[in-house]
């Protein structure tokens, strides 16, 4: 598939047509940013050991029957994916509490939830990604009320195979994020990516954190914590 122009550019990706019009190619980036773009970083390497992480996992929740954007992965940075119109949501389903929840409410850190807690966030950089509840999606019709049971639905399935598939490898799935997006027939599938950029990954025996939140808070080794997820689940397949 050729690389034609290029459609986007956004803080870790670059989105290009190609010469079908219903197939984007994905660039990963090796930029990093946090904090609405506010704190930024490249990382040589960071944009390859994504693009395999998120392959691996779209491809793995493919397998177990959820609709994805993703085709194939094409070399180290690149991977094919189907071209949709995005649905300017995104999910956040919580396993364990931290980050903005905590700040937001003042609840306490590490506090396993008895349910997953799913949230909606309205993808507006400029506004910073506010919460938003059901109502205001079907109010503006981000989504209508039918797509919003689908975004659930298949959030919270997504969410349950990665905290297992995580588990088997002794990683513990604390929170992601998903974006979905409607294909020409308004299929609404997943989108985007999944890798420690967007979700947050904890060890299971030390605790320590092998996701973003080794940049955002300054841990240090964030290119060597995303190549050991990459590791784990590469190599510690149980498929
Ligand atoms: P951002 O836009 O937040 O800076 P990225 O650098 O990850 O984020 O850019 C990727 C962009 O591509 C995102 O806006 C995402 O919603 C969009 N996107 C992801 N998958 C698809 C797809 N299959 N079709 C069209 N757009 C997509
Ligand atoms: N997240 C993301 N993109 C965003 C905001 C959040 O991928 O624009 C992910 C983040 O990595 C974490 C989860 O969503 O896995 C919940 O993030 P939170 O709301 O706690 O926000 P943060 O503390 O990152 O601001």
């Amino acid at each position: 598939m050729e690389k034609h122009s290029m459609l986007y550019e956004g803080k870790a990706k670059k989105l290009f047509e190609t010469e079908d019009p219903s197939i984007l190619l994905i660039e990963y980036k090796d930029s990093l940013t946090a904090f609405n773009a506010q704190k930024k970083s490249t990382l040589s390497g960071k944009g390859s050991l994504n693009n395999k992480i998120s392959a691996y996992l779209l491809e793995f929740i493919g397998s177990r029957g959820i609709p994805t954007h993703f085709v194939k992965i094409v070399d180290e940075t690149h991977q094919l994916v189907k071209k949709v119109g995005i649905i300017p949501l995104e999910v956040v389903v919580r396993n364990i509490t931290t980050g903005s929840l905590c700040k937001r409410l003042g609840v306490k850190e590490g506090v396993e939830l008895k349910k997953p807690l799913l949230e909606f966030y309205l993808k507006d950089d400029a506004l910073e990604d506010p919460i938003v509840t059901e109502d205001h999606v079907s109010a503006f019709e981000w989504a209508s009320p039918a797509e919003v049971e689908i975004l659930k639905r298949i959030s919270l399935e997504v969410n349950k195979l990665l905290k297992e598939r995580f588990l088997q490898v002794g990683i513990v799935l604390v929170d992601l994020k998903l974006e979905f997006g409607r294909t020409p027939d308004n299929t609404v599938i997943l989108a985007d990516e999944i890798s420690p950029d967007t979700c947050r990954l904890w060890d299971i025996s030390s605790g320590e954190k092998l996701d973003k939140d080794r940049f955002r808070k300054d841990l240090g080794n964030v290119l060597e914590s995303y190549r050991e997820v990459w590791e784990r689940i590469s190599k510690g397949e149980k498929r």
